[in-house]
């Protein structure tokens, strides 16, 4: 079946959408993006990744095409006719498609906004790889010092999940000046003693939606919380180690750098995460 996506307004089948070469999330990477996870047809977090949104369009001085309430009915509308499951919904704002390619950024009122919206289908709740847990190579920080923007230059984070693949591992942590950044498209934990804990927010990360509310649940079920950082080395003595995203939920590490961590099965404690957070997102989802 050919998915219907939206593009500037027209939900379209996929093949009849278009975006001008001249578009500078194309020409230039200049275009935000967020990725809603859908369960039983319904949005996760949805205010969350909108807020996001808002954030990364103002970071940029980038306009929005679509005003907030009518976001929802977008993404509600592409579920329907797209009878989505479980999956995601993604969205990307670019700068839109000026008259000719040039560096400086054109005037808003002469060339709007380009937005595209698309369903993808996707076992989540029932991802093989959580049973397994995953495996995870380091590589160094090499993305640019504004990651708490959620832009489309995607270019080093597909390089870094190509070197993992290369490695026999699923996925690469960043590192910079020793200490772990996060995942290629996800949020990186360490736990210790029980206690959890990841790289406190920055301009050096990406201030993941599902990071939040897992760190919330955490709190709420008196689980202990550190907001620090930590290095590879710290990362493998510790007892457990797993990822966070809006695509994998929680999601257990078993390997870093070819090191066991912990017992080399999922921890109890990243099990208990992603419980709790299917279990709160299921509930909340709209
Ligand atoms: N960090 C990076 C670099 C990411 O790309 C992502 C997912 N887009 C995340 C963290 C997790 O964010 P979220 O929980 O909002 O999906």
């Amino acid at each position: 079946m050919s998915r219907i996506v939206y593009v500037n307004g027209e939900y379209l089948p996929e093949g009849e959408a278009k975006v001008s070469i001249f578009d500078r999330g194309f020409l230039m990477a200049d275009g935000i993006y967020e990725v809603t996870s859908v369960l039983e047809g319904k949005l996760v977090d949805f205010e969350g990744h909108v807020l996001r949104l808002q954030r990364s369009l103002s970071e940029l001085d980038m306009a929005s095409p679509v005003d907030m309430d009518e976001l929802l009915t977008i993404h509600r509308e592409l579920v329907a006719r797209n009878e989505l499951d479980e999956g995601g919904v993604y969205l990307q704002i670019t700068r839109g498609a000026p008259a000719d390619r040039d560096f400086v950024f054109p005037d808003p009122a002469e060339t709007p906004s380009t937005i595209v919206m698309f369903t993808q289908s996707k076992n989540l709740a029932n991802a093989p790889s959580v049973q397994t847990g995953i495996s995870v190579i380091s590589i160094e920080d090499l993305r640019w010092g504004r990651r708490d923007i959620k832009t489309v230059q995607l270019l080093y984070p597909s390089m870094g999940k190509m070197m993992a693949k290369k490695a026999g591992a699923d996925d690469a942590w960043l590192v910079e000046d020793g200490f772990v950044t996060e995942g290629t498209s996800n949020n990186a934990y360490i736990v210790k003693g029980g206690k959890i804990i990841t790289r406190q927010l920055s301009n050096d990360i990406l201030h993941g939606i599902t990071r939040a509310a897992v760190l919330r649940f955490a709190s709420e079920a008196q689980m202990e919380v550190e907001e620090r950082l930590f290095s590879i080395e710290e990362a493998q003595q510790a007892d457990e180690a797993f990822i966070t995203s809006a695509t994998t939920f929680v999601q257990p590490v078993v390997k870093i750098d070819g090191e066991t961590v912990g017992t080399g099965t999922p921890g109890p404690v990243a099990m208990r995460l992603r419980e709790i957070y299917l279990d709160e997102s299921r509930k909340a989802a709209i």
